[in-house]
């Protein structure tokens, strides 16, 4: 009998019991004793469903209170010394001063850096590493979880995320080095651990090194065959997990490791599975992702089987079988899905349902006659078949329309230049113009008016109303504080994408599909399940009215298809690419309808950009050219007066100038003021040509900007862009913040603004 195995199981719960857990310590409602009970039971209940669902290892080490980054820097005792000189690595507190910089217990330091596991949604505690560090086996927590688990009888499988992994992921931290310089001090850690692990009958243990996929210099490359060779244990075996993508440019070298099984993701890089049975040493086991660890989709049983025949011919039980990555990226249980219709239901799959298609294949390949194998398989064919002919899928006007997409379609009529001139006179704006970036403080009551209506207690017309009432005060609040274009104040979104997504064709949404995003943080994507289409218009009549508010112009604000595709879960019978020009044609009619409803300024949000990048840059061009596109497919409809905004948020734009540019807004908005205006070097050094507006105060701060300081940094920017392509608004939206502390930042960036005119008049 060969192996069904899952990489890693999500932590939060069901329902979310871990998050809840968490935020009541840190409010001090809940005891530690009591969250580490939690803790306890939910390893506990997370074993048994793997167990049930048929795997022969359940997991230890994918279990965090933070982070699974942030337990392993915590085992090598890589702790900043801002955190104490003799931290207790063992006490939670610890670990929750790292990630948040305070803990119910002691004192508060600057937190960790975090930042995006690969191409996830996941963000990690990034390690600190310094010059000279050195490391030691600072807690032994795995080991403690994973003897939790053979106490209860279970059969574990270690995860340790790779040294080389680790080090890799780290940021170097005062004088620069060479990080490889540490790893042999790691490689005793990880070493001193597997030992433990090894005492305790543990047979296997799987250690994650997703960095193979990446673009990795030579030395690092090399650094393999030293590691893995220390890392030999007589009395313990070695599953080294790769994922996220294909080997790169290191198959010859990672299948012949001193290791007893390689797990490569078959569901990003189906065409390894050749060269690497090619290469596979007769003695080691191959595990292969199989089932999508990363999307909501019910597998394709049958279609894997082919798949899977020659391997499995070829390696007997030594293939083993396992979902892509870990599920860690997948929501818990299905089973919590009561409002879900059963055509959905019947397409879906979470993490438990993965684990038991996990083991469907193990059974059917190894030959196993059992009946409900048979139920299992028809239910998966099933599930093709409905979604191959479904009317909810497929619709071909829409796929018409993709196909007849023509290259005058993706740009505007005339030249910047020439829009700029138009523009000008069709909008009368002065020098410096001030706006936001959409929106304006979520109020609780705005928040319980949201919430009442799509609960059925409140009617349309009086959530209509009310909203109305939020809009008409907004705008008052703009005009008495002098800003030149002017925002709706978006009250009546819940969020940027899913309020597209609930008004667009195309789309599913799930009630418990949450999965962790950091920490305590868990979002819930919305799930674009076949071709995507506008029903009505979807923010028109909020905006018209916005604008018969005031005479100044008011800016129509939608989310971007870039942006609205890398939030979602995606389908995986089209790629990326034909979702993203589906959603950019409905919003090009979005914005084309805000132009007829006398909307003279429409932005098009798209923060996430840069964060659909592949992971490796030679996958770059093509996804860049696509995206781009697809924004400009979206804004291209307008006539030349009509002037298009973007905004994106942090973000580093070196590497991605020359698309930024071809993007085409007239006016882009960004997130500069922490950076100090550095952000821009990239626009000037590339002569961007349209016109920017770079934040000039941080928004994720209470505190009111300093008048000078936003003035400095302009002066600033203005070295850098000419000053009649320099616009001044905040970094980002407002909702998260207070009217008052809003209304006295943007005062001052008014006066700022006024000030500057007034010193070049
Ligand atoms: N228009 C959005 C807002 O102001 C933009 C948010 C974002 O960039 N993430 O909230
Ligand atoms: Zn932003």
């Amino acid at each position: 009998m060969s192996i069904a195995h899952s990489l890693g199981f999500p932590r939060i719960g069901a329902n979310r019991e871990l998050k809840k857990a968490q935020e009541a310590y840190w409010k001090g409602d809940l005891d530690q004793p009591s969250l580490l009970s939690e803790g306890k039971q939910l390893r506990s209940q997370h074993w048994q469903l793997q167990k049930e669902a048929g795997l022969q290892f359940v997991s230890t080490g994918d279990f965090a209170w933070y982070d699974q980054m942030l337990n392993h820097s915590l085992m090598l005792g890589a702790i900043p010394a801002r955190f104490g000189d003799h931290a207790d690595c063992e006490d939670i507190d610890t670990l929750f001063r790292m990630a948040r910089g305070r803990a119910p217990s002691g004192e508060s330091a600057a937190a960790c850096e975090m930042t995006k596991w690969f191409d996830t949604n996941y963000h990690y505690i990034v390690p600190e590493l310094y010059k000279g560090q050195s490391f030691e086996l600072s807690t032994t927590r795995l080991v403690e979880e994973t003897r939790e688990a053979i106490d209860q009888g279970f059969n574990p499988k270690p995860v340790l995320i790779g040294p080389l992994t680790w080090l890799w992921l780290g940021k170097i931290k005062g004088e620069q080095f060479d990080r490889l310089t540490l790893l042999d001090e790691i490689i005793d850690v990880y070493g001193k651990v597997m030992s433990r692990l090894a005492e305790l009958g543990v047979e296997w243990v799987q250690i994650d090194e997703p960095i193979l996929v990446l673009d990795l210099p030579n030395e690092w490359k090399q650094a393999f065959e030293t590691t893995y060779n220390k890392l030999q244990n007589k009395d313990l075996k070695i599953l080294l997990a790769t994922y996220f993508g294909e080997l790169n440019g290191t198959t010859t070298t990672v299948v012949n490791l001193p290791v007893d099984g390689l797990h490569i993701d078959l569901v990003r890089a189906p065409n390894q599975l050749v060269t690497v049975l090619d290469r596979l040493p007769s003695y080691k086991v191959l595990s292969v992702g199989v089932i999508n660890g990363r999307n909501i989709w019910k597998a394709d049983i049958n279609g894997i089987i082919e798949q899977l025949h020659d391997a499995k011919a070829r390696l007997g039980n030594r293939l083993w079988i396992a979902p892509s990555c870990s599920l860690l990226h997948s929501p818990v249980d299905l089973e919590a899905e009561t409002d879900l219709d059963t055509e959905l239901k019947s397409w879906f799959a979470f993490a438990v349902q993965k684990c038991k298609e996990v083991s469907v294949v193990q059974r059917l390949l190894d030959g196993d006659q059992d009946e409900s194998l048979q139920s299992d398989l028809q239910q998966s064919n099933e599930a093709v078949r409905s979604k191959q002919t479904s009317s909810r899928v497929h619709n071909s006007v829409v796929q018409q329309r993709v196909a007849a997409i023509t290259t005058g379609d993706d740009q505007r009529p005339s030249s910047f230049e020439s829009r700029a001139e138009l523009q000008k006179g069709a909008l009368k704006l002065p020098l410096f113009p001030t706006t936001t970036i959409g929106s304006f403080p979520q109020t609780a009551d705005i928040r319980r008016q949201r919430r009442l209506f799509k609960q059925g207690k409140l009617s349309e017309a009086i959530y209509v109303e009310s909203m109305q009432a939020e809009i008409r005060d907004t705008v008052k609040r703009q005009e008495a504080l002098g800003l030149d274009v002017l925002v709706h104040g978006e009250a009546e979104r819940n969020d940027m994408v899913e309020y597209f997504g609930e008004q667009l064709d195309g789309f599913a949404f799930t009630k418990n599909g949450w999965v962790q995003s950091y920490g305590s943080r868990c979002v819930k994507p919305p799930v674009i399940i076949g071709d995507i289409s506008r029903p009505e218009p979807m923010t028109v009549a909020w905006s018209r009215f916005a604008q018969q508010q005031t005479d100044k112009p008011m800016k129509g604000m939608l989310t971007g298809p870039v942006t609205i595709l890398c939030w979602s879960f995606l389908r995986e019978d089209v790629g990326r690419q034909t979702s993203c020009e589906q959603l950019a044609l409905a919003l090009r009619d979005e914005v084309v309808e805000l132009e007829q409803a006398g909307i003279g300024i429409i932005q098009i949000d798209e923060p996430a950009i840069r964060e659909g990048l592949p992971l490796r840059k030679e996958d770059w061009p093509e996804y860049l050219n696509w995206a781009v596109k697809s924004f400009r497919i979206s804004a291209s409809g307008v006539r030349d007066e009509t002037q298009i905004h973007t905004h994106m948020c942090y973000s580093e734009f070196n590497d991605i100038i020359e698309f930024v540019a071809a993007m085409d807004a007239d006016v882009i908005t960004i997130e500069t003021s922490r950076s100090d205006m550095d952000l821009l070097d990239a626009f000037e050094a590339f002569s961007y040509p349209n016109a920017i507006g770079p934040g000039v105060y941080d928004i994720h701060s209470p505190n009111v900007p300093d008048k000078s300081w936003m003035k400095q940094l302009i002066q600033k920017a203005a070295k850098k862009i000419p000053a009649d392509r320099l616009w001044i608004n905040p970094d980002c939206g407002l909702k998260t913040r207070d009217w008052p502390e809003v209304e006295l930042a943007l005062k001052s960036m008014v006066t700022v603004a006024e000030e500057l005119r007034a010193e070049l008049a």
